[in-house]
């Protein structure tokens, strides 16, 4: 398929799980978990490897044209699949370009910084495509739902009071926006898990020996605040999906299925920002041209002069 014509087809097939600036969105009316487009699984698989495959080589230009750094934000309620899904997007890209940062309870350290720092030591470098497992958006989800993490803070007391959830909003767009405007893209994925998916997933968690380790007694107690974090996921979305950096909400009940988002939304991200590897001007030519002949007057009796010219005549 020509380049043209697999920029659209991706455009067309994220276009549902973009969050539009502006709307207000009600999750439970708005994204269904089990949303699958139509497709089967089977075709999923061939379709996630041609997904992998356009990845590995945007990748390769974004790292070669070193102008642009892509952040891929990751925001998903306990089993929603965030792991898996880095695993199996990420699995054709050169380790080299690529950053993952995983975000937990803060330290001491980072409690003694204000709320977007630890994030900002995360970001990806031009040419590098950076993760982030958990986001800076836990600043407006477990701190929300969960107010005595906000008392942690140390935050001075006019920066806890009323209005709080707001200018974090305000401000988490504004830092997004300093970031895109000096080249650092900002793209956001919700893995929208519904409950009955999330009981299922524990049940495993819990009854494979070899799965134990990924379930703790905390998860149930965050199941139990389930309509708290759906309102706090629903009010974050609405005011956080921007022009310059919007949010994703990918059914997550198939995981198959949500790779193949998260796929293709970074792979849109990607192809807007059409990276291109560096070409040399004539000066820089001519330097390669002189370079090219001294190496073909040392090739050994018998041998090719250029053994690739055949070849890139052959195409
Ligand atoms: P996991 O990703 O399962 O290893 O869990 C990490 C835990 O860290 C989750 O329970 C998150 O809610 C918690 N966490 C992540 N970021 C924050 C934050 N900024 N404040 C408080 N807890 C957080
Ligand atoms: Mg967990």
């Amino acid at each position: 398929m020509s380049d043209a014509r697999t920029a659209k087809r991706i455009a067309k097939f994220v276009k549902p799980l973009r969050v539009k600036p502006g709307s207000s969105v009600d999750l439970a009316e708005d994204f269904d978990p089990r949303y699958k487009a139509g497709l089967k699984k089977r075709q999923g698989a061939e379709l996630l490897r041609s997904g992998v495959s356009l990845l590995s080589e945007y990748q390769s230009r974004l790292a070669a044209q070193d102008t642009y750094g892509v952040l891929l934000c990751l925001q998903a309620l306990d089993a929603g699949g965030k792991d898996g899904t880095i695993r199996h997007v990420m699995s054709g890209v050169n380790p080299q370009g690529v950053t993952v940062s995983g975000f937990k309870v803060p330290s001491a350290e980072e409690l003694d910084h204000d709320f977007l720092w630890r994030y900002a030591r995360r970001l990806p470098a031009r040419g590098d495509i950076g993760i982030f497992n958990r986001s800076h958006y836990e600043e407006v989800l477990v701190v929300r739902v969960h107010p005595e993490n906000l008392d942690r803070q140390k935050l001075p007391a006019e920066a806890k009071g009323h209005g709080v959830w707001h200018r974090r909003y305000r401000e988490i767009n504004d830092w997004e926006r300093y970031l895109t405007d000096n080249g650092i893209k900002v793209v956001k994925v919700f893995l929208n898990l519904s409950k009955e998916e999330q009981r299922t997933r524990f049940l495993k968690r819990i009854d494979l020996p070899e799965k134990n380790w990924k379930f703790s007694a905390a998860d149930i107690r965050e199941r139990e605040r389930w309509d708290d974090y759906q309102e706090a996921f629903s009010e974050m979305l609405s005011a956080t999906s921007t022009p310059w950096a919007p949010w994703y909400v990918v059914p997550a009940d198939r995981k198959w299925f949500a790779r193949i988002c998260a796929a293709a939304v970074l792979a849109h991200t990607l192809i807007g920002i059409d990276p291109q590897y560096p070409t040399v001007d004539d000066d820089a030519r001519k330097e390669l041209l002189a370079a090219k002949r001294r190496l073909e007057r040392e090739a050994p009796r018998g041998a090719a002069r250029d053994p690739y010219a055949a070849e890139h005549r052959a195409g």
